[in-house]
């Protein structure tokens, strides 16, 4: 697709006109399409006035909020390479952002904007801080909506030019920029859109963060491209988030698996009127199959789908199509979509391909695997190999149909006495245990140095007595003896980062 993002996006908002786009779920503001498509072009022309040139990195720090799409596109439509950052980083984490990504502007939000200042004050090459809304002493959009200044007239290279610069969640090591181009991003958009059909009488929940790549591409790119409405919560409370279905109508749900957790497991869940859900898609972890059901059960919907990609894939590799969701085996996170190639090899022999239903490391070529790190050519090259394949660093297999299984990451496949154990099999059982709420495992090592299945529980408030070795009793009757959990320590809560993935590495750390 050869069309800038706003373009790709946008290109239909004017003939949706007063078709609500965005509605802010905790109060009902509405901003239809056609005001997005003003107030983005408005923008975009106050931007370049304000001094923003082509491949500026801009800044984008904010929580969901209705003005979040217009404030992302009116920065590319300026000529900008956005870099989404998370609302909730620390001054200091924001200023290692701004620096890596050699950011000059940035978008924030009045609550953020202490942080974000001293952040930019650790960074050093701000222009200047905006606002989406109002604060003394910073330009906000509003004030620049009354700009007078012509529309930007910039010509892209799609393939070349970088439109967003999201950061990897972090959860196998420090995040990484991730240059991604017009194209790829917009490829990526037309290559999932058949899966997930979606039009201006679709209204879909947007409570994963629009700053993660799977926000961005399925709550707020995919949706607003085919005239969908987009309900913005600003952070996950379940019954917001239940309230928000019933009065908005939604029809559908892109969540991850903490979400379909509590939608499995929550009583609050029966107290609401979810007629109207068609679907429901979770991505960005492994989702253990029989919770899901349990989930769809309840909810009285079709099995969920499920989706699988990287922020290197643009985001999207992988997808159980809605009209596919009856016949898709469960657990699979999806076929794959059109114009793109897999490989599964063996993790002990890279050059080997294996056969169905063998595990091994899944390596992906197509239009939408990345330009590369920002800055970082050693950390692209050790993931994208001279042939053009990306290594995910993902263990998963395909059966006969073409169905993709996704079983761990391979850094964290947990090597007991030479046998491979996928923490995310074990994570899945044990949240089958009715006296546990959530549930985390690692590594760790023994007493003798050899690694050992480690789980972290938390307990149901009505099953404190929930013993260590209960636990571990539960694990050993259910699978192979190398796959035992050998040590459990109970955890008020998981950490997982705001994509939903359980922070491993933080565990690891745990006394
Ligand atoms: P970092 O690369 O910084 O360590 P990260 O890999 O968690 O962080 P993301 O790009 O947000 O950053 O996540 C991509 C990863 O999420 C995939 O490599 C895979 O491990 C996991 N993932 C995504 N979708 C699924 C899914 N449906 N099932 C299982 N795992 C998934
Ligand atoms: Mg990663």
């Amino acid at each position: 697709v050869e069309l800038p993002i706003h373009e790709a996006v946008l290109g239909r908002a004017a003939e949706f006109g007063d078709h609500p786009a965005l509605i802010d779920g905790t109060d009902g503001t509405t901003l239809t399409y056609g005001q997005v498509d003003r107030f983005h072009r408005r923008l975009a022309a106050a931007l370049a006035d304000a001094g923003v040139r082509k491949g500026d990195v801009l800044a984008l720090h904010s929580p969901n909020t209705i003005a979040f799409p217009t404030a992302f596109y009116a920065a590319t439509r300026a000529g900008a390479s956005v870099t989404t950052a998370h609302p909730l980083a620390t001054p200091e984490e924001f200023a290692e952002q701004l620096r890596d990504s050699a950011a000059r502007w940035i978008v924030t939000v009045s609550p953020l904007l202490a942080s974000a200042r001293r952040a930019a004050e650790l960074a050093g090459g701000i222009r200047e801080i905006l606002v989406c809304d109002s604060a003394p002493g910073h330009r906000s959009l509003i004030d620049l909506l009354a700009t007078t200044a012509p529309e930007p007239d910039l010509a892209f290279d799609p393939a070349e030019d970088v439109a967003a610069l999201p950061y990897s969640s972090g959860t196998t090591g420090t995040p990484k920029g991730v240059m991604l181009t017009h194209r790829q991003i917009a490829t990526n958009l037309a290559q999932l859109e058949p899966a997930v059909p979606a039009g201006p009488g679709d209204r879909i929940l947007a409570v994963l963060p629009f700053f993660h790549i799977y926000g961005l591409t399925a709550l707020m790119n995919a949706p607003l491209r085919k005239g969908a409405t987009v309900v913005v919560l600003p952070r996950f409370d379940l019954e917001t988030f239940l309230a928000a279905i019933e009065t908005h109508r939604i029809t559908g749900l892109y969540v991850a698996p903490p979400i379909v957790l509590a939608l499995a497991k929550h009583p609050a869940v029966a107290r609401y009127d979810l007629s109207s859900l068609q679907y429901v898609i979770s991505a960005a972890a492994p989702l253990d199959a029989q919770l899901a059901t349990v989930c769809a059960e309840r909810l009285g919907l079709p099995p969920i789908g499920q989706a699988y990609g990287m922020t290197e894939l643009s985001p999207g590799t992988h997808v159980v199509p809605v009209d596919r969701l009856h016949d898709a085996p469960a657990g699979t996170v999806g076929r794959l979509i059109a114009g793109t190639e897999m490989r599964i090899v063996s993790l002990d022999d890279p050059g080997k391909d294996l056969g169905t239903r063998e595990p091994g490391e899944i390596l992906i070529r197509g239009p939408q695997v990345m330009k590369g790190y920002l800055g970082r050519p050693d950390a692209t090259a050790a993931v994208i190999d001279p042939d053009g394949w990306l290594h995910t660093g993902d263990v998963g297999h395909v059966d006969e149909d073409g169905w993709l299984f996704v079983v761990d990451r391979v850094k964290e496949l947990i090597k007991y006495k030479g046998f491979q154990v996928a923490p995310a099999e074990l994570e899945a059982l044990l949240l089958t245990h009715p006296g546990i709420d959530d549930a985390a495992v690692v590594g760790a090592r023994n007493e003798d140095g050899n690694e050992i299945p480690h789980a972290f529980v938390v307990r149901r408030a009505t099953a404190g007595d929930l013993t260590e070795n209960e636990i571990m009793l539960y694990v050993g009757e259910r699978v192979a003896p190398y796959k035992r959990v050998r040590k459990v320590t109970f955890l008020d809560t998981v950490p997982r980062a705001a994509s939903g993935k359980i922070l491993r590495r933080q565990l690891r750390e745990h006394p």
